[in-house]
Order: structure tokens, then sequence, then C-alpha cells
């Protein structure tokens, strides 16, 4: 039986860290020359790596179900799959839905498990990894991250993956107070540097003096300048 979301357990995809007390006078942990009496009070999210979440919730309800589809032949379904599930935590905002479980354990409390409980999210994650076309699942996260498709794109527009690197892309046109503002925050570019080459970082358009890029545009210049990385190009029709 397929993992609900609340099920799959991203202890070890996410960084968090708790308030907790001793009181280890009244457990006598000072007789026995350890303290046993740790008491988790309120855990909290440091940071969450939606790509490495993402990667997790996919193995876990996903990967059995999805073996030697057509699908996954014509366009490397996996890869498509895990970006758009990092795409939809993103534009929900998992990291507000993370809750914790703890128990008592040897030393006092221990965390059991770290899961996202979101009935929405998860509706959405299955609904889009059910979809069969390449467009439908890219539309689909684009309208859910916007509300509205830019207007290079429609039902019809369909994508292809291309490599490519940040020299390809139409520099230009790009908003440079947008560029230093990325730049300035080292721990969110940190994160965005490990996203991992292998899965693409966002959508572009071609156009005669380069890429526009329509989403993405964090992922792609987190990269070092020569960096190869693969997007979804609008197919020229
Ligand atoms: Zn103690």
């Amino acid at each position: 039986m397929r993992k609900t979301l609340d099920k799959v357990d991203i202890k070890y995809h996410v960084d968090y860290n708790e308030n907790g007390f001793t009181d280890c006078a009244y457990h006598g942990c000072n007789d026995e020359g350890i303290c046993r009496c740790y008491t988790i009070e309120s855990p909290y999210i440091e940071s969450i790596d939606y790509r490495s979440v993402a990667e997790k919730i996919y193995a876990e309800m996903f990967a059995d179900t999805r073996k030697a589809k057509l699908s996954d032949l014509l366009y490397g379904g996996v890869s498509i799959d895990i970006y758009c599930i990092t795409r939809l935590l993103s534009s929900y905002k998992a990291i507000d839905y993370v809750e914790f479980e703890w128990r008592g354990g040897y030393y006092g409390d221990e965390m059991d498990k770290v899961y996202i409980n979101s009935s929405e999210l998860e509706y959405n994650i299955n609904l889009c990894v059910s979809m069969q076309t390449l467009t439908e699942k890219l539309n689909f996260c684009l309208l859910k991250e916007y509300k509205r498709y830019d207007r290079h794109i429609n039902d019809e527009t369909e994508y292809e993956m291309i490599t490519i690197t940040q020299n390809d892309i139409d520099m230009l046109n790009i908003n440079k107070n947008h560029m230093n503002n990325i730049k300035s925050d080292p721990m969110w570019f940190h994160s965005l540097k490990k996203y991992g080459s292998d899965i693409p970082r966002g959508i572009v358009r071609q156009t005669e003096v380069g890429y526009h890029i329509i989403d993405g545009y964090h992922r792609i210049f987190a990269l070092d300048k020569n960096d190869k990385f693969t997007v979804f190009k609008i197919k020229n029709k």
C-alpha cells in the first residue's frame, strides 16, 4: 500500500533543533552519573532542503508504482517528478507544515519522526505525479507557483530538456538588483548550489539573443558561471 505524506519521515532531510530542558536533581541523574531526563519541549526547523525531501517523498510514495512506465521512457519520468515535487514543496511552503513526534529513550526524549502534515500538498503531489505528459506536469507546477501562466506558455506548450550554462542566457534583460538580492543571502545560496545537476533547474525560452528564464532564476544563478545544468526549454513551433 502506498504511503501517505504524513508517513514519510524526513528527519534526515531537514536541519531541526529543539528547545528542551533537564531537571537532573529531581530525576536522580547525578547519582547515576549520566543524564537521562532530557525533555523536548518545542522542536523547530532550521532549514529544509526541498530537493532532498522531494527525493525521499518520491522514493517512499511512488517509486514502486512507476517501474517501467512508458512515460518514464519518453521523458525521463523520475527526474521530472522529483523536479515537480520540489516545486510544489516550495510553492506550498512545506516548511510551515512540518510536525514532530518524539518519545522517551534511554537518555531522555529522542526525536522519533519529522514529517509534513498537509492534505492539500499531498493531494497536489499525487495529482501531479499521476499526470501523463510533461506539459501537464510543468504547467500544473507553474500555475501553483504563480497563479497564472507566463505569456509565452499555454496548454499546448511543449517542453524539452536541454543542457546549458549561464553563458547561454541573455544577461542584458536580467535585473541587476534582483541578482544582488539573490547573492546577498549566503545560507540560502549555499542550499541552492547543492540542488544538484541531475534534475532541471528551471524553464527557459529561446530568443535571438540567448535564453530567457521563465522560472528558476535563483536556482540557475546559484551555480558557477561555467557549470552545466539542465533546464526545460519551450519547444520552438
Ligand atoms: Zn538529567
